[in-house]
């Protein structure tokens, strides 16, 4: 590993909290691999002092800062620019240094279509069913009308979120049609359905035990769908285990958050990087934990 010198550059992560940020593992494995001259560290920032860390990290030479949650909406009025795939999403997780100041992009979408684009469906001809309509859900719609889905059904168990939900759409870019359903109108969509997403916290700690969908409601998906879970621990969560029993394909989170973090690095590094090495260190970590 090289020593820190005056020459060393940084990069980061801002939250509130962050502690339990899995960036700095995986960032800092690949730059060792890479044996380049550069620190991953988190900064943990609080929502008040937002403003005043963003411009010291930039005055302060940090190359480049991922955000997560609780800024990920709130930094966006800070930045100079955003691509367009930000703007869809309605929030940020990846800072560069543009010529005026910082520039943001999400790679939650790259990184959750990365699993899905390495099977070579042909997505247009797919109807998602994504479970939850939180912030995880937006990158989901954004990514699922990149691959060309023309239609997207999002459940969710609060209908007034659910309204509004939809209505962010409109007067988006998207090309996707977003169609918003109660929890109960499931046992209509499972049958028809090529892709279910789960982006609720069902089946976390300290829900490690729950699935979004039982038994019965598994049963009844199209037995040539994919299952994908968002969460990446438990592997597999209660979810999954119910999708294999069925028969179904699975993907589980790991890969969304290495390839979102391998997104990243690329456009602070501007060069390809490894992400099994990023892969490889998560696994290590989570298997320690
Ligand atoms: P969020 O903004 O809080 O959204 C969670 C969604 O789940 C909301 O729509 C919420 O509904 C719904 N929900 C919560 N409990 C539910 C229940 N018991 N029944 C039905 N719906 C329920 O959270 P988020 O930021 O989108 O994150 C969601 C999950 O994705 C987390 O597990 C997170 O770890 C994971 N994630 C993974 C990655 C990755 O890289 N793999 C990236 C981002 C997020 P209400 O609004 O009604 O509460």
């Amino acid at each position: 590993m090289q020593t820190i010198t005056g020459k060393t550059q940084l990069l980061g992560v801002i939250g509130h909290p962050i502690s339990h940020s899995l960036s700095p593992v995986m960032h800092n494995a690949v730059l060792r691999h890479l044996d380049l001259d550069y620190r991953y560290v988190a900064f943990d920032i609080a929502p008040e002092n937002l403003q005043m860390a963003i411009a010291g990290l930039g005055v302060s030479g940090v190359k480049g800062l991922n955000v997560t949650i609780p800024h990920k909406q709130a930094v966006m009025p800070l930045l100079t620019a955003m691509t367009e795939t930000a703007n869809q999403v309605g929030a940020v997780n990846t800072l560069w240094k543009g010529p005026n100041g910082w520039q943001g992009t999400n790679t939650d979408v790259e990184g959750f279509i990365a699993p899905l684009k390495a099977l070579g469906h042909h997505w247009r001809r797919t109807m998602p069913v994504i479970l939850g309509n939180g912030g995880a859900a937006r990158a989901v719609v954004v990514g699922l009308a990149q691959l060309g889905c023309p239609e997207i059904a999002v459940v969710g168990r609060n209908l007034e979120k659910l309204a509004d939900f939809h209505q962010s759409w409109q007067g988006s870019t998207l090309k996707s049609q977003v169609v918003i359903h109660p929890w109960g109108n499931l046992p209509t969509l499972l049958p028809h359905t090529q892709l279910l997403v789960n982006t609720t916290p069902l089946g976390m700690a300290p829900n490690a035990d729950q699935s979004p969908v039982d038994e019965v409601l598994m049963g009844q998906v199209n037995k040539t769908a994919i299952a994908y879970d968002l969460i990446y621990t438990p592997r597999p969560t209660q979810f999954l285990k119910l999708a294999q029993r069925q028969g179904l394909k699975t993907i589980d989170g790991l890969e969304m958050l290495v390839q979102q973090g391998a997104a990243a690095l690329k456009i602070w590094l501007e060069q390809e990087v490894p992400a099994e090495i990023m892969r490889q260190a998560l696994l290590d970590h989570l298997e320690q934990a």
